[in-house]
């Protein structure tokens, strides 16, 4: 049985930590034995970058490659897939996406032209990360039709209640009219100042507000100059400074993640008695 996890990592606020999650997460999930792809689903390729390709814009083939093959109704442009020494395997992208994206609007299922091209990679992992641009635009609908859960980073002092509202109904409009299955995972505060207890504030105001709708993660992720470093190194925190306070709250937040996978298989085991 296909048991692929496609997790988006969305938030169309910029700088709030999706690239760094994903690069992470994904790092954190190959390191407990699991296959991960991560898509760079951002023309600024910073997941690209931040994975060591130094000029994403010379690359041949790229997210953007694949995608104009589903539009042309081609076999999936190969050779697009990099391998970093850290166990995860990349789709990059570039500026090419960007012009992709503005052609989107002409094609033929345009909301499902990323679903298609990433699908078929879906048997060769365990778990596939993508990260989003900053924006609720056509690039991140795709994403969110691809995916079947979404993580929403977020600096718990950027958290605002209107941006996290109009990031829900484009959630749920989505899960209505195009990919029922798509869940929410939780949101992960991060570049969290630990003087300060924001998580629980936090965690308590959106339970007021949203129920049990949401959930928020009880792993936070703390502010670190370490964390900042890593981009240009083109490693994961893990191999940047695996002793340090970010490293240890990717680490917490894997096994979060790889719970919420058992608990899921518990409850898939329960239904199917
Ligand atoms: P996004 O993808 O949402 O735009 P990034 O992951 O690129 O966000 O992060 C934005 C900036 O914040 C980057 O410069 C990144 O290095 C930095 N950053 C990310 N996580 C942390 C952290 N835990 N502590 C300090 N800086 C961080
Ligand atoms: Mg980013």
């Amino acid at each position: 049985m296909e048991n692929c996890k496609v997790i988006a990592i969305t938030n169309q606020k910029g700088g709030v930590g999706k690239t760094t999650t994903a690069v992470n997460l994904g790092v954190g999930l190959a390191s407990s034995g699991k296959r991960v792809l991560l898509v760079d689903a951002d023309p600024q390729g910073s997941l690209t970058v931040s994975l060591g390709i130094k000029n994403p814009d010379e690359l041949d083939v790229s997210l953007s490659s694949l995608m104009q093959s589903v539009i042309d109704d081609e076999p999936l442009a190969e050779g697009a897939i990099i391998r970093h020494q850290e166990g995860v395997d990349l789709l990059p992208s570039n500026i090419e996406l960007s012009g992709m994206e503005t052609g989107l609007f002409n094609v033929m299922s345009r909301e499902y032209v990323l679903k298609n091209a990433i699908d078929g990679m879906r048997k060769s992992y365990d778990y596939i990360l993508i990260d989003c641009m900053p924006s609720l635009g056509m690039m991140t609908v795709n994403a969110l039709v691809a995916a079947d859960s979404v993580i929403i980073p977020s600096q718990p002092n950027f958290l605002s209640t209107k941006g996290l509202n109009l990031l829900l109904r484009s959630i749920s409009k989505i899960k209505r009219q195009i990919n029922p299955r798509l869940k929410i995972d939780g949101i992960l505060l991060t570049m969290v100042d630990n003087r300060t207890n924001f998580a629980k504030e936090i965690a308590a105001l959106l339970r007021d507000t949203y129920g049990s709708k949401i959930k928020v993660f009880g792993t936070e992720i703390p502010h670190s100059v370490r964390a900042k470093e890593i981009s240009a190194e083109g490693k994961s925190i893990f191999a940047h400074d695996p002793g340090g306070k970010v490293a240890e709250g990717y680490r917490n937040l894997t096994k979060e993640v790889l719970k919420l996978e058992k608990q899921r298989e518990k409850n898939r085991a329960g239904l199917s008695r």
